[in-house]
């Protein structure tokens, strides 16, 4: 379980604790939680889980800076992230930076992973507007969903435009002042041995200007950590890997620029009793042995409901039956699965004396085998012999 409170009130420190100021109040915590002064008290175990997630994220400076910005979003496993460029690529990471390394490094964005890493070129300070980047969720349905298709409710975290200061990231009544850095030009000089670079100012990030007094609710950032909420209407015939998007609900833009996308990927959990192969549906279904031998029908599962099966007489175990249209809609139109079943002759194990005597009395009257399988077996096991 994902511990749900703010990582900084369960730790009690501030936003601004030192690592020593987090050390000390974990390790305080952690001796009046640990399982071993309250054996038998849940409450106290889950307690010092969530003080250690806490600490875990805080005692590193990389992951304490993507908590800061996006909250425990950041963190949720198969939850969100930054989305790529257009790679679709893996995401079974446990480790949370691997879904970021993934989704930039599939994208050729190395350059704003760098920025959301490195941590000099800030964003604090305030400069233009800039594009806000896209996320991505990773949403877990059934099967049953995938083949019906669904509506779902998705509630995460990202930055949004600070209201106080409606995005622009000064103080209400504060003015802009020229950038002190490039002296309002919006680019910088840097002399390398004989070569001179220009680039972009990382005080202003090219506005020419700065903030006089930044904004107190999001430090200059024009944006600010809120939960959201989306409606997502997933279409039935999707299937994991399936991408869905959803426009303007990424991040907001820094300084009134245009919004990200949201882009939600599908996990399809795996059935019970159905293993999906395309757009088919695979199913192994056992039958009694006289069932198989005498014909008849039985009733079936499909995901749609219950379903008819004639088991002709003399079927033999692994035979697959193929129920028509009974398998996942095709996503962009065309023909739909089939329901695939193989059905499994069922040997009994425990026969009582009258069954016995029975078998026994039906061996006899088949006298030497007449059965195409074992005649078959016999052939082929007499050349293999010689
Ligand atoms: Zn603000
Ligand atoms: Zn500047």
């Amino acid at each position: 379980m994902m511990a749900s409170g703010d990582y900084y009130e369960l730790l009690g420190v501030s936003r601004d604790a030192s690592a020593d100021e987090l050390k000390k109040a974990y390790r305080k915590l952690a001796v009046k939680y640990h399982p071993d002064k309250n054996p038998g008290d849940a409450k106290a175990e889950a307690k010092f889980k969530e003080i250690s997630e806490a600490y875990d994220v805080l005692k590193d400076e990389d992951k304490r800076a993507a908590y800061d910005r996006y909250g425990h979003a950041a963190f949720t496993q198969g939850g969100m992230g930054r989305a790529g460029g257009g790679g679709g690529g893996g995401f079974a990471g446990h480790d949370p930076f691997d879904i970021f390394r993934e989704a930039f490094g599939g994208g050729g964005g190395g350059g704003i992973f760098e920025e959301f890493f490195g941590g000099g070129g800030g964003h604090a300070g305030g400069g233009g507007a800039a594009h806000g980047a896209d996320l991505r969720y990773d949403l877990e349905i059934t099967l049953e969903e995938a083949a019906k298709g669904t509506e779902k409710e998705i509630r995460y975290r990202r930055p949004v435009a600070c209201k106080k200061c409606s995005g622009s990231g000064a103080e209400p009544g504060s003015k802009k002042v020229t950038c002190q850095t490039c002296g309002g030009a919006g680019q910088v000089t840097s002399n390398r041995g004989f070569i001179s670079f220009r680039q972009v100012c990382p005080s202003c990030q090219g506005a020419g200007q700065t903030i006089e007094k930044p904004c107190t609710d999001c430090r200059g950032e024009g944006r600010v950590m809120d939960s959201s909420t989306v409606n997502v209407r997933i279409p039935a015939g999707v299937a994991t890997g399936s991408k869905l998007r959803s426009s303007g609900k990424g991040e907001a833009g820094q300084m009134g620029g245009q919004a990200g996308d949201l882009y939600i990927i599908i996990h399809v959990k795996e059935h019970e009793l159905f293993e999906r192969r395309d757009n088919d549906l695979f199913c192994e279904v056992p039958i009694k042995f006289t069932l198989a031998a005498l014909g008849g029908s039985i009733d079936v599962p499909t995901l749609f409901g219950k379903g008819n099966l004639k088991i002709p007489p003399g079927t033999q175990s692994g035979t697959t039956f193929r129920l028509r249209d009974q398998g996942i809609p095709a996503l962009r139109g065309g023909r739909k699965g089939d329901l695939l079943i193989r059905v499994q002759v069922e040997v009994p194990t425990k026969l009582n004396s009258e069954q016995k005597a029975k078998l026994e009395e039906y061996a006899e009257a088949c006298g030497d085998p007449a059965n195409p399988v074992s005649e078959s077996f016999v052939e082929k096991a007499k050349n293999f012999f010689q």
